[in-house]
């Protein structure tokens, strides 16, 4: 669970980006984060990865209280969520394989479940036969799905994904979002910022509506 309590932010140079946010987010649910430039969309998620730390109020996440966690848990935390990028952040030197298979070496996974889990999870996000492609051989819906597959490979709770359709084409950007959706559907929480109103619109979720640093509306997903 993901719980905010009366969080402020004011950055060093006097700008409040965030104003007593208060903010329950369940295990298992698909939230997108919506609002025009500078509402504070960027502040929420660096909270929440805990990058960036409030100047009052408390965040939690995953079971983890951020401003009481010790400096030996932050690695645990940091495994318990996926992270998803607007510029994909892939290591363009490594093919396809290794760029997922090196979120499971650099936490000490066995090679053998290294084998088993990178071709699993590359086949999931529709990728299997470009295990071999360097990321410039890709496309940047394809690139985005292999940032995807590396949040997923280490089965966290929780995948936050800032603006991941922002460089990818419109209609590339849906099987994005579609991909989210099936892997929220199996369990993982959802945490998705996006300013494409459109794509929002696609998909019936709950959607958290943030300007000038404030929750300014909550509107939950419709439900039968
Ligand atoms: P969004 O992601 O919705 O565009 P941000 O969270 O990036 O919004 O920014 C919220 C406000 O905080 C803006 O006014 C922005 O200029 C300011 N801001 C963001 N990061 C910093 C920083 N490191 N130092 C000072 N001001 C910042
Ligand atoms: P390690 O270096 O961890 O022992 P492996 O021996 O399993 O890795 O693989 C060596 C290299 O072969 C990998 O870094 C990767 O580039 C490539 N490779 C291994 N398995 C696959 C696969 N299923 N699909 C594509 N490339 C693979």
């Amino acid at each position: 669970m993901i719980r905010f309590t009366n969080v402020s932010k004011t950055y060093k140079n006097g700008t409040m980006a965030l104003k007593d946010v208060n903010l329950e987010i369940q295990d298992g649910e698909f939230v997108f984060i919506v609002g025009s430039s500078g509402a504070g969309k960027s502040t929420l998620i660096k909270m929440l990865l805990h990058e960036e730390v409030p100047t009052s109020g408390e965040v939690e996440v995953n079971g983890f209280k951020l401003s009481k966690m010790r400096r030996r848990q932050i690695p645990k935390f940091r495994r318990s969520l996926g992270v998803v990028f607007q510029d994909f952040r892939l290591i363009p030197t490594m093919n396809v394989y290794d760029n997922v298979a090196f979120a499971l070496r650099v936490t000490d996974v066995p090679t053998r479940d290294i084998r088993r889990r990178v071709p699993y999870i590359l086949s999931l996000v529709g990728l299997g036969s470009k295990a071999r492609c360097m990321p410039d051989q890709l496309s940047g819906g394809e690139q985005q799905r292999v940032a995807l597959a590396r949040a997923l490979v280490n089965n966290p709770r929780l995948i936050i994904a800032d603006e991941p359709t922002g460089n990818i084409d419109p209609e590339l950007s849906y099987e994005i979002v579609d991909l989210l959706n099936e892997i929220n559907n199996v369990g993982t929480t959802v945490i998705m910022v996006t300013h494409e109103h459109d794509l929002v619109a696609q998909f019936n979720r709950r959607v958290l509506t943030l300007e000038h640093g404030h929750i300014i509306a909550d509107d939950q997903e419709w439900r039968q």
